[in-house]
C-alpha cells in the first residue's frame, strides 16, 4: 500500500498516518518528495484494510500496490535518485566512470592503472580484493591486503573505492577501507548479504545476476532498500544466453525499462558482457547512447599477465580512448537547459 498525501499535508498529517502504519504493526517509510510525500507500507502479509487511510486528513490517495516491490518505485518517489558517494555522485548529471582491473594483484598494479583513471576525470576506481570465481584453484584476490592498496589509491588520487563483498565479513571490511560495496552478480540474491549491506553507510553497487530477470535484480534492490539503505546503483553486466560470441549478453534494454519502473540509477559494465576487450568500447558506447548514468569498465597496465579477467581488460590508452567517446555521446544525449 501507498498512501500518497495532498501535497500541502503537513508535518502533523504525515506524522498521524505514520503512527496508524505502526500501530498497526507494520513499517512505514515516508518520502518526502519536492511535490508532495508519499509513504508506503511494508511488512504486512495480506492486503491492508484502505478505508483505515483514505478519511485521514491530509491524506489525497491510498493506493494498493499489485507489484512485489514498494521502495524502489517511482510511486513512492517519482524524482531519479542521485547516489551520493563523498564529493562524487552516480545519477546526476555528470556520466559517472568506474574504472580499474577486475582484481587487485599488487600495490604497483594499482597504483599505475590508478593514476591512467585520474587522468582521464573519472571519479570512481574499482578494483577486487574478494573474487568470486568459478574455479576454487583460480586466483581469489588478496583479501585485506587489497583492500589497504585500494585505500592508498583513495589517499593518493581522490578517487571513491568501488569493491566486491562476497559475504557479511566481508562487508565489514569494505566497510572499513572503501566507499562503495559492490554486490557480484553471483551474489545478487543472496538475501542474507543483501540485508547487512542494507544496514551499511555505504552506497552499494547492485549487479545483475547471470539469468536474473528484470523483476528479480529490482527485488534485490528492494531488500537493501527495505533495511533502510537507499543508496543503490544497479548494474547491467550481461546475462546468460545461447550466443557463442560474447562473453554474456549485454541486455541494453533493460535501461529504459529500469527507467519506466524505478528511481534508482542504473550503469553499464561493457568489460564482463563482452568478455573481449575489442568489443568493450563498442559496448560502452551504446550504454551510454540508451542512457546509462555511467559504466563500470576494467582496465590493467598489463592485459596479458592480468591474473583474472585480462581478455577483457582495456590498456591505458584503449581506456584513454573510451572515456573521449562516451564523453561526447553523452554530452551530445544531454539536454541542454534552457536559460
Ligand atoms: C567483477 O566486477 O570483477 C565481477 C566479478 O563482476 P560480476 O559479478 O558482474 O561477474
Ligand atoms: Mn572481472
Amino acid at each position: 500500500m501507498l498512501i500518497v498525501m495532498k501535497a500541502d499535508a503537513t508535518n502533523q498529517e504525515i506524522d498521524h498516518v505514520v503512527s496508524i502504519i505502526q500501530e498497526m504493526g507494520y513499517k512505514a517509510h515516508p518520502e518526502r518528495g519536492a511535490t508532495r510525500t508519499a509513504i508506503a507500507i511494508t511488512g504486512n502479509q495480506g492486503a491492508v484494510d484502505v478505508t483505515r487511510f483514505e478519511n485521514l486528513s491530509g491524506v489525497a490517495e491510498a493506493i494498493r500496490v499489485t507489484k512485489p516491490y514498494k521502495l524502489i518505485t517511482l510511486d513512492l518517489r517519482p524524482e531519479q535518485t542521485i547516489v551520493r558517494v563523498g564529493d562524487a555522485a552516480i545519477g546526476g548529471e555528470e556520466l559517472a566512470i568506474i574504472a580499474g582491473p577486475c582484481a587487485i594483484e599488487s600495490r604497483t598494479q594499482a597504483l599505475t592503472v590508478a593514476k591512467a583513471v585520474y587522468r582521464s576525470g573519472a571519479r570512481f576506481f574499482r578494483g577486487g580484493a574478494f573474487k568470486p570465481r568459478s574455479s576454487p584453484y583460480a586466483f581469489q584476490g588478496l583479501g585485506e591486503e587489497g583492500l589497504k592498496i585500494m585505500a592508498e589509491v583513495r589517499d593518493v588520487y581522490g578517487l571513491k573505492i568501488v569493491t566486491e563483498a562476497l559475504d557479511e565479513a566481508g562487508a565489514d571490511l569494505v566497510e572499513r577501507y572503501g566507499d562503495m560495496i559492490q554486490i557480484g552478480a553471483r551474489s545478487m540474491q543472496n538475501f542474507s548479504l543483501l540485508r547487512r549491506v542494507g544496514r551499511s553507510h555505504l552506497p552499494v553497487l547492485l549487479k545483475r545476476g547471470l539469468s536474473a530477470t528484470l523483476e528479480e535484480l529490482l527485488l534485490a534492490a528492494e531488500y537493501i532498500l527495505a533495511e533502510g539503505n537507499d543508496q543503490v546503483v544497479l548494474c547491467e553486466r550481461g546475462i546468460r544466453t545461447f550466443t557463442q560470441h560474447t562473453r554474456n549478453t549485454l541486455d541494453l534494454a533493460i535501461i529504459p525499462a529500469v527507467r519506466s519502473i524505478s528511481h534508482l540509477p542504473i550503469i553499464v559494465d561493457p568489460s564482463h558482457a563482452a568478455g573481449k576487450s575489442s568489443m568493450v568500447t563498442p559496448l560502452a558506447r551504446a550504454g551510454v547512447a540508451v542512457g546509462a548514468d555511467g559504466l563500470i569498465v576494467e582496465v590493467h597496465d598489463q592485459p596479458e599477465h592480468a591474473l583474472s579477467d585480462g581478455a577483457q581488460a582495456l590498456t591505458l590508452d584503449q581506456y584513454d580512448e573510451l572515456v573521449h567517446e562516451v564523453r561526447a555521446i553523452h554530452e551530445a544525449i544531454t539536454p541542454v537547459a534552457v536559460t
